[in-house]
């Protein structure tokens, strides 16, 4: 039997309807931006490994980095011990991090950092004894799968069979080109009719949307507006964290700064789970009491597992250098020169880039839902042609390893403009 045999005798695979999907590819081996799948075919990994793998596939430098920590101390239990990992993991990430973050907190995937957001958001007013209970997010807001993160997230069919179930989530639109003040004056009036705690919001792009981008000044509009109501703003920085906007956050290009930011993702360089929610010293101080019950009653087992951070210290060491600046920039500059050339298509509704990511929108004759038939179609042709790449509906995005090479990139843009004439 083939892997992708016995694949389907024992695995459930995630957002995946079994009866209708085709067999998975079983992927044996992988080496900077390029996957081998079990009979030898060759693929170029154009969207990171969902966007985690920004260094390229079986790291060196990030495997030693492992392989030392594994055999010095692999994981101890974080209540009651700490460890040098997790300090100068936090030490890094302050250092990095916009100024007004001031703690860190450690958990293990995108949606519990989002959990762990949320919850305190909720707690911070039931510690201060206010009565704030809703959270506002962006429509078609993506923000992972368990409980709260789920009901912040705003795409229907990842939600629809546990509507009801839900903490209190009022949405306001995206502020996309034209439509700024639409969102502002959406936000004042949920705050004027809701008791607020929580804003959480994908900064600049909203990546499981289709990579849907909006301006910095909007976003700082946003946030003085959620300030001058004490509403908490929470950053989902999952993806776009480390580089992938062009600068090291998203956050980095907006004036104001949030409370809280969530990442993980790229964090570990796409090597093992690992998540954070960073806050500042003032939403921390609203724990901080004689009284046990104000403290924050959550935590993980893996919690800040060494293993883990000794990962995310030598990827963030690996971002840092200048070839890796260089390579985002790189990257940058091509995505904006094929932009140029394939925007003038005539069945191109438009194309976006920010960083190393890349967005174009094709035009469809139907209604194009978000696992609808152009994109299995497109899914297909580009799987076919060795290049991984998954279309959200009519939306194509580009995500590369910032390792990739120019030769690669370029393979990954001429099998696009091949899919654009193909549908
Ligand atoms: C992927 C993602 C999440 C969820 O992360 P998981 O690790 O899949 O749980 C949350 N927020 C954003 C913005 C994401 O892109």
């Amino acid at each position: 039997m083939t892997l992708t045999e016995k694949d389907s005798q024992y695995l459930w695979h995630p957002y995946t309807q079994h009866k209708t999907a085709q067999a998975p590819i079983a992927i044996s081996r992988g080496e900077g931006a390029l996957l081998w799948d079990e009979n030898g075919k060759e693929y170029i990994d154009a969207i990171a490994s969902w966007w985690v793998n920004p260094f390229g596939h079986s790291n060196k430098f990030i495997a030693d980095a492992i392989y030392k920590q594994l055999t010095t101390l692999e994981h101890v239990l974080f209540g009651g011990f700490t460890h040098e990992p997790a300090i100068k993991v936090a030490e890094k990430l302050i250092e990095i991090l916009p100024k007004n973050q001031q703690k860190i907190f450690f958990s293990d995937n995108g949606s519990t950092a989002v959990e762990v957001a949320i919850k305190v958001a909720l707690q911070y007013f039931f510690n201060k004894n206010e009565r704030r209970t809703t959270i506002i997010a962006f429509e078609n807001a993506f923000h992972g799968d368990t409980f709260a993160a789920m009901a912040a997230s705003g795409i229907s069919f990842y939600t629809q069979a546990f509507q009801g179930m839900f903490i209190d989530v009022v949405r306001i639109p995206v502020p996309v080109k034209g439509k700024e003040e639409e969102s502002f004056d959406a936000l004042k009036n949920v705050i004027e009719n809701h008791n607020c705690a929580g804003f959480i919001f994908e900064p600049l792009v909203q990546g499981a949307a289709g990579m849907v981008m909006y301006e910095p000044e909007a976003l700082a509009k946003l946030i003085q507006i959620c300030s001058e109501n004490k509403v908490l703003t929470i950053a989902d920085e999952v993806m776009t964290g480390f580089g992938k906007t062009g600068k090291t956050f998203a956050m980095d290009y907006v004036s104001e700064q949030p409370d809280m930011i969530c990442l993980s993702k790229a964090l570990t360089g796409g090597t093992i789970p690992m998540a954070i929610t960073t806050f500042t010293q003032e939403v921390f101080d609203a724990f901080y009491d004689d009284d046990i019950n104000k403290a924050l009653f959550h935590g993980h087992t893996f919690t800040a597992n060494p293993t883990g951070c000794a990962a995310a210290l030598a990827s963030i060491d690996l971002l840092e250098t200048d070839e890796m600046q260089a390579n985002i920039e790189r990257i940058n500059a091509s995505h904006l020169n094929f932009q140029k050339k394939i925007e003038k298509h005539s069945k191109v509704i438009i194309a976006r880039t920010l960083g190393v990511i890349f967005a174009v929108e094709i035009k469809s004759d139907s209604e194009e839902s978000y696992y609808g038939s152009m994109r299995t179609k497109l899914y297909n042709f580009f799987i076919d042609k060795g290049v991984v790449l998954r279309p959200v509906g009519n939306i194509v995005y580009i995500l590369p390893p910032y390792i990739m090479t120019d030769e690669q990139l370029g393979k990954v843009y001429q099998t696009i403009e091949e899919a654009i004439e193909m549908v």
